[in-house]
């Protein structure tokens, strides 16, 4: 879907690329700045000059989670293009519908758009977006705490940062090990830390399970599985596979930990979802 050739008037390639918006904010009276992430060339930030103007040729044409077919010059380094056409191909209109699909997208595209690089396509993190924000609309609230989890966990693989469940080979078989949050890997007598007072927690073996089966299969599946299984928990809690709870703290930790987030909008949605 991606193509490139030079603007003769500019001197810069005229981008054509699949994109899902991942944030429009007003920075000007009528103007609005709109990030994305690309297809083809990772993050992407289209300011759009008097957007918010009734004439304006973009109105209506982009919104948080619509998938759309982006035409932009690639001139600037810093990820900053400027936009000349855009057109919708996937609004996902049911995510507006309800206010927990729209949170949680909202929380999604955020997160995206603090670990996206500009440049770098990375597919695997692309269709992991679009795949939850196509299954958001149709599920339950706690089949979409399931899903923001396996997207959490899909997203810190595919842009490089995920932890590090190895245990070490010469410590016995054990159900509890300890983990260094900071350095994302267990710790031991025979690989102890480089730090002097690591923040560390005790993972129970079925956090780091829950997190392989999570990037070995698809969302679709994990959530049809999860229905499948119709598994609570000792309160009668929905928790589809062992692990849930204990994963979504171990996310929660460790996601504020590497990617400097504020702890508040993580724990707003899924508070929300719950409730
Ligand atoms: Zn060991």
């Amino acid at each position: 879907m991606t193509s490139a050739r030079e603007h003769p008037a500019q001197g810069a390639a005229l981008i054509k690329d699949e994109a899902l918006c991942l944030n429009v904010r007003p920075f000007s009276k009528t103007s609005q700045m709109v990030t994305w992430l690309t297809a083809g060339h990772g993050r992407v930030t289209t300011p759009v000059k008097g957007a918010q103007r009734p004439k304006s040729g973009f109105v209506g044409r982009y919104d948080v989670g619509y998938t759309c077919e982006l035409v932009f010059y690639a001139r600037e380094r810093n990820g900053v293009h400027h936009i000349r056409e855009c057109a919708p191909l996937a609004l996902r209109e049911g995510l507006r519908g309800t206010w927990r699909g729209a949170e949680a997208a909202a929380y999604a595209c955020d997160l995206t758009l603090r670990t996206a690089q500009p440049g770098m396509a990375n597919p695997a993190l692309y269709r992991a977006l679009g795949g939850l924000l196509d299954v958001l609309p149709a599920c339950a609230p706690h089949e979409a705490t399931l899903a923001l989890l396996w997207f959490e966990a899909t997203l810190l693989h595919a842009v490089g940062l995920g932890p590090d469940f190895s245990p070490c080979a010469a410590c016995p078989p054990a159900p509890r090990r300890l983990f260094s949050v900071e350095e994302g890997r267990f710790v031991c007598g025979h690989r102890p830390s480089r730090l002097r007072t690591p923040p560390t927690l005790t993972l129970h073996d079925d956090i780091p399970a829950l997190y392989r089966r999570f990037l070995a299969h698809p969302l679709a599946e994990t959530l049809a599985d999860a229905r499948a299984a119709g598994r609570r928990d000792d309160l009668g809690r929905p928790e589809p596979f062992p692990g849930v709870f204990g994963l979504r703290r171990f996310l929660g930790v460790f996601l504020s930990a590497h990617l400097d987030l504020p702890p508040g909008p993580r724990r707003t949605v899924l508070d929300l979802l719950i409730g």
